[in-house]
């Protein structure tokens, strides 16, 4: 095992050390390695980065043991010879799993030990040598090489292992931590002190009026969902429809229709993204919803259907809408600190700190909210005078 340092700030001791381990690189890879190292160091750290308040906290480190492959595996199989075992349950751009977790914890026990001269390693991230969206948080933080989706996978997963918070997203099931709250403890909110308004505190007027993960893949056919408006006694003129797609390269592949109208989506095709096979989100301000019954049809156009398909195929993989209340019911700017609602796979809904500034919601948002970076600090802090303490005991 080869380590180097990457971003270094004291002793191994005194700060939290990041150690970043290859999987997928082959031995004549390893200068592939250290540039994608380099570029998600200065994806996180960077003045505008997501733990850029944390950086003098961090020492960040990459360990490489060489792969007989290139890549990682599909289909609940690693690739043979793989150093970790990286693979995808199936072939969808999702979830990652390790199957070799020993090796990495064992690695990573030998280096916080001593083993490795002065590097350490108090939090793992097992870097999957693929181009296209995946990962996995928990023991582990597991991420891949993808462009674009490979920060945010970092950052958003690193938050969930440092910190720990809950999401901020919707559809989720783990919504604990500091940046969630129950609505009963309105007047008490474990955010009290940030709150831009302290004297009037509200429930923000949003509704979740649909909501679905149908992981579809659009080669088999179209796309349909029917739901209603949350607008029967009070008015939701304006709607957000958040949905994520993978292997669609361009918006002239794609007819996304609601009530028979097709969206022009081009506008929100992100930039660093123009041709990609990998997996979007996508946010689509409607101008709200009909009263009665709504319908979301999407397909494929003959231009999306005769093109090849990436790994994962042409798939739908979520969609929500979410209707904003009319009159000031509902405060969309942004850096606004109140309590906004939060809706869980069940539709139970928690209150969260901002609408969509934060990564733990939003994942292509770059940054934490001030009160998950606050957060992050805290336990950074507390991490490190544990592992103090259990040193000089
Ligand atoms: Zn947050």
């Amino acid at each position: 095992m080869e380590i180097h340092p990457v971003h270094i700030t004291s002793y191994a001791d005194e700060k939290f050390n990041l150690m970043i381990f290859a999987d997928g690189y082959t031995r004549a890879e390893f200068d592939k390695f250290h540039e994608d190292v380099q570029w998600l160091k200065d994806d996180i750290i960077s003045p505008d980065g997501a733990l850029r308040r944390v950086a003098d906290l961090l020492n960040i480190w990459m360990a490489f043991v060489p792969s007989e492959q290139s890549g990682i595996g599909t289909h609940d199989q690693p690739l043979p010879g793989a150093a970790l075992g990286l693979y995808r349950p199936g072939s969808e751009l999702r979830a990652v799993y390790v199957k070799h977790p020993r090796r990495a914890r064992r690695a990573c026990k030998w280096i916080r030990e001593g083993g490795a001269g002065k590097a350490g390693c108090d939090q793992a991230v097992l870097l999957g040598n693929d181009p296209l969206y995946g990962g996995l948080g928990g023991e582990f933080t597991i991420i891949t090489a993808s462009k674009v989706n490979g920060p945010q996978v970092l950052r958003h997963e690193l938050g969930h292992s440092l910190i720990p918070v809950g999401e901020e997203y919707d559809g989720g099931w783990v919504y604990t931590g500091v940046n969630s709250d129950k609505a009963k403890n309105l007047d008490h909110l474990k955010w009290k002190k940030y709150l831009s308004d302290p004297d009037n505190v509200r429930i923000e007027d949003a509704k979740m009026a649909v909501q679905a993960y149908p992981w579809w893949d659009l080669d088999q056919g179209e796309y349909n969902i029917t739901f209603s408006s949350s607008s029967v006694s009070q008015s939701y003129p304006t709607a957000l429809l958040r949905t994520s797609l993978s292997s669609i390269p361009s918006p002239s592949h794609l007819d996304f229709a609601l009530n028979g109208i097709t969206l022009n989506l081009s506008r929100y095709f992100a930039d660093g993204l123009e041709g990609s096979l990998d997996r979007r989100w996508l946010d689509i301000m409607l101008p709200g919803l009909k009263d009665s019954r709504n319908v979301i049809k999407v397909e494929l156009t003959d231009e999306g259907r005769k093109a090849e398909a990436g790994l994962g195929g042409k798939m739908l993989t979520s969609l929500e809408v979410i209707e904003y209340g009319g009159n000031g019911r509902f405060n969309h700017t942004l850096g606004h600190v109140g309590a906004y609602p939060t809706f869980d796979l069940k539709g139970h809904m928690t209150l969260r700190p901002t609408n969509e500034g934060c990564l733990m919601r939003n994942v292509t948002h770059p940054q934490f909210c001030s009160i998950c970076a606050d957060g992050l600090r805290r336990s950074l802090e507390e991490k490190i005078a544990r592992k103090q303490e259990r040193m000089h005991l």
